[in-house]
C-alpha cells in the first residue's frame, strides 16, 4: 500500500486557475517526486476516500489557505497523527492546536509570487542542524509566498524565519509537535509555491540582469544572496528528515552503480558552439579515453547549417556518447527579444533531418529563455524530453565559467507544470539544471579548489550533478583536460561510488525513477516488508529510515549485508533493487 498522500482541493484550484493564479500547491507533486516517496492524492471534499485513507496512511501533507480549506478535518487528523500519523502543513489554517502552536499574523506577498518574502535559517536542532554542509551552515533561505506566522507553545524550532534584510525574529519558519505517537509539522509558508519558484525562476519577459539578452538568468530570484547554495534541496531534506519518524521507504535520488549502493551521480554535457574544427570528436574521444560518459549539443548557424559532418555524429555516436541538438536563439535574432514556437520547430526539424534522431534533451545557445513555461511546452510537443539550459548563475558575466551555479535551488531534476491557463498539469518535459560550469580551471590555470568544493557539495547532498564542458575547452585547454582527470582521481580518493551518465541518460533514469515505487508491505519490530517495483534497467536504491539494527536483508531469496548511511544527521539503510518487482525483508534483532 502507498502510506503516504497529500490531501488537495479542486474547487480551489478551479478558483485559483479561473483568476489566471496559480495553484501553487499543484508543486507539492514535484516535491513528492524528487524526494522519491511514492504518494496518493486525496480529495478533501471526498469524505468516504478520506476516511478510508486515513487508515492507511502514515504521511499527510495539507497546504495553505490558497489551497483549499482543511480545517472541517482538523479534528480526526489529530486523531490520526496521535495514533503514529505525520502530518505536515504548508500554512494551513484551522490546525493551530493540532501543531501545537497560536496564529499570529499573516504577512501577504510583497511585491508578487515571485518575489521573496523572507528568509530562513536552520535551527540547532537534531533533524536540522546536519543538512547543510558545515561551509553552508547559517546560510539563509529565500520564502516565498504568503507568511501565516505563529507563536510556538507545545511544539519545538526546526527554522527561524528572518526579514529579507537579515534581521532575526522571533517568529519560527518550521516548527514540530510529537503527539502521541506521531507528529505535526509546520511551515509558516507553502513550501510547494517556494520550491516551485526557485526551480523555474519568474517569466523571462524582461532584460532584468540588464546584459542585453532574455535569458535564464533573468528568471533567477533570489536577488543578492549566494549562487552556490542549494536552497531548494536544502528544504526538500528538511522535509526528508521530517518524514524520517514515519518510517515510509524511498527511492534514491541515485542509481545504484553496478548492483550496489552509489553515493551521488554526475551527468556531463557540453555544447559545440558550431564549430567546424574536429573539437567535438577530439573531446568525444578524450572523455571516452578516460572511460566517461559525453553529451554534445550540435548547433545550427543562423542558416541552419550544422558545422558537424554525419561522420563526425557517427564518430561520437559509436563512442557511446549522445549527441543532441543546441538551440541558437542568439545567431539572427535582435536583442533583448524572445523567440518563438516557429523557431523551436525549425530547429528541432532541421536536427531530426541532418543527424536521423530526434533529440532527447537540448540545450538553448547562451541560456536563452522567453516567457516562463513557454519553452518548455513547445519542446516537449515536438518530442523533446529535456533542457539543461537552466544554469544557475548570473550574468553579467556572459560566460560566467568555473563557478557553480544553484541560483535555482537544486541540482535534482524537475519537471515543468504548466501555468494558470494550463490548468497546472504536469508536463512531460525534465529541467536538468546546471550545477558546475566549467569548473576546476580558468584559462590555462587549474582551480582544484573550486572544483573540490563542487564534488564535496555533491557527495554531501547525494546529488544528480550536472558539470559542463565544452568540447572545445575539452579538445584545446589542457587545463580543462586536468580538471576532468582531477575529478575522477578525487572521487576516488575519496572512497565516493559515482554514478557517471550524460543528459539523455540522466532523463532515461529520471523518468523510470518517477514510474517506480516502493510500498510499504508490514512492520514490526523484528521485520518491515517492502516491495519495490522498479523501471529503470540498472536497478534503483530504496531508502528506508532506520528505527533499530538491521541485522538480516532479503532481496527475494537472496540474503545480503545491510547498508546503512547517514543522510543528513540519520541512519537509513540503503537497498539496491533489480529491475522489475521485488519484495525486500529488513530483519532486526
Ligand atoms: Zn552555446
Amino acid at each position: 500500500m502507498i502510506a503516504a498522500a497529500y490531501l488537495y482541493d479542486p474547487e480551489a484550484q478551479q478558483a485559483s486557475n479561473a483568476r489566471g493564479e496559480n495553484y501553487w500547491y499543484a508543486y507539492i507533486g514535484e516535491i513528492l517526486c524528487q524526494l522519491g516517496l511514492p504518494a496518493v492524492a486525496v480529495n478533501v471534499r471526498d469524505e468516504k476516500h478520506l476516511a478510508d485513507a486515513l487508515s492507511s496512511l502514515r504521511v499527510i501533507f495539507a497546504g495553505d489557505a490558497r489551497a483549499g480549506d482543511f480545517s472541517p478535518i482538523a479534528e480526526s487528523l489529530s486523531d490520526w497523527v496521535a495514533a503514529g500519523g505525520t502530518l505536515i502543513a504548508f500554512a494551513s489554517e484551522g490546525f493551530d492546536e493540532l501543531f501545537g502552536n497560536a496564529f499570529h499574523s499573516v504577512t501577504p506577498e510583497p511585491d508578487g509570487s515571485f518575489a521573496m518574502t523572507a528568509l530562513m535559517r536552520l535551527a540547532d536542532h537534531a533533524l536540522a542542524r546536519a543538512i547543510a554542509p558545515q561551509s553552508l551552515a547559517g546560510e539563509p533561505i529565500p520564502v516565498f509566498g504568503p507568511l501565516r506566522k505563529v507563536v510556538p507553545q507545545a511544539s519545538e524550532v526546526l527554522a527561524h524565519l528572518m526579514s529579507v534584510r537579515l534581521a532575526e525574529t522571533s517568529s519560527p519558519a518550521v516548527t514540530l509537535r510529537h503527539l502521541g505517537r506521531g507528529q505535526a509539522c509546520y511551515f509558516a509558508f507553502d513550501v510547494a509555491h517556494t520550491m516551485w519558484v526557485l526551480h523555474k525562476g519568474r517569466p523571462v519577459d524582461g532584460d532584468y540582469d540588464l546584459d542585453g539578452y532574455l535569458r535564464l538568468s533573468d528568471a533567477i530570484v533570489t536577488g543578492p544572496l549566494r549562487q552556490d547554495v542549494p536552497y531548494a534541496d536544502i528544504l526538500l531534506f528538511l522535509l526528508q528528515n521530517v518524514l524520517h519518524s514515519a518510517g515510509t521507504p524511498m527511492v534514491h535520488q541515485v542509481p545504484p552503480l553496478a548492483g550496489e549502493v552509489a553515493d551521488l551521480l554526475i551527468f556531463f554535457g557540453g555544447d559545440d558552439e558550431g564549430l567546424s574544427d574536429g573539437s567535438q570528436v577530439a573531446a568525444s574521444d578524450f572523455m571516452r579515453s578516460r572511460g566517461l560518459p559525453y553529451h554534445i549539443n550540435i548547433m545550427p548557424d543562423a542558416d541552419g547549417h550544422f558545422a558537424l559532418t554525419p561522420a563526425e555524429h557517427h564518430h561520437i555516436l559509436a563512442n557511446g556518447h549522445e549527441a543532441s541538438l543546441h538551440f541558437n536563439f542568439i545567431d539572427g535574432f535582435s536583442h533583448p527579444s524572445g523567440f518563438t514556437q516557429q523557431d523551436v520547430e525549425r530547429q528541432c526539424k532541421l536536427f531530426c533531418q541532418t543527424f536521423g534522431h530526434s533529440p532527447v534533451v537540448s540545450v538553448n545557445h547562451w541560456c536563452r529563455w522567453t516567457g516562463w513555461v513557454e519553452p518548455a511546452k513547445w519542446m516537449a510537443a515536438l518530442g523533446i524530453k529535456g533542457d539543461n539550459s537552466r544554469l544557475g548563475l548570473s550574468s553579467p558575466p556572459l560566460n560566467p565559467v568555473n563557478h557553480i551555479g544553484l541560483a535555482f535551488g537544486s541540482a535534482f531534476p524537475h519537471y515543468y507544470y504548466d501555468d494558470a491557463d494550463g490548468g497546472n498539469q504536469r508536463l512531460d518535459f525534465l529541467c536538468e539544471p546546471g550545477m558546475a560550469y566549467e569548473v576546476g580551471y580558468l584559462g590555462d590555470a587549474t582551480d582544484f579548489d573550486t572544483l573540490h568544493r563542487a564534488l564535496d557539495l555533491a557527495a554531501h547532498f547525494h546529488m544528480t550533478a550536472n558539470f559542463f564542458y565544452h568540447p572545445i575547452y575539452i579538445a584545446r585547454q589542457e587545463s580543462c583536460r586536468q580538471a576532468i582527470e582531477e575529478l575522477v582521481r578525487y572521487l576516488r580518493e575519496s572512497g565516493l561510488r559515482t554514478v557517471f551518465m550524460g543528459c539523455d541518460e540522466l532523463w532515461a533514469w529520471w523518468d523510470a525513477r518517477a514510474r517506480s515505487t516502493v510500498e510499504l508491505l508490514t512492520a514490526s519490530r523484528s521485520e518491515t516488508r517492502l516491495l519495490a517495483r522498479c523501471a529503470y534497467p540498472e536497478g534503483m536504491t530504496v531508502k528506508l529510515p532506520l528505527a533499530r539494527e538491521v541485522v538480516q536483508v532479503r532481496l527475494g531469496q537472496v540474503s545480503i549485508a545491510p547498508a546503512v548511511q547517514n543522510h543528513f544527521g540519520l541512519p537509513w539503510l540503503l537497498l539496491p533493487c533489480p529491475p522489475g518487482e521485488t519484495e525486500i525483508a529488513a530483519c532486526s534483532g
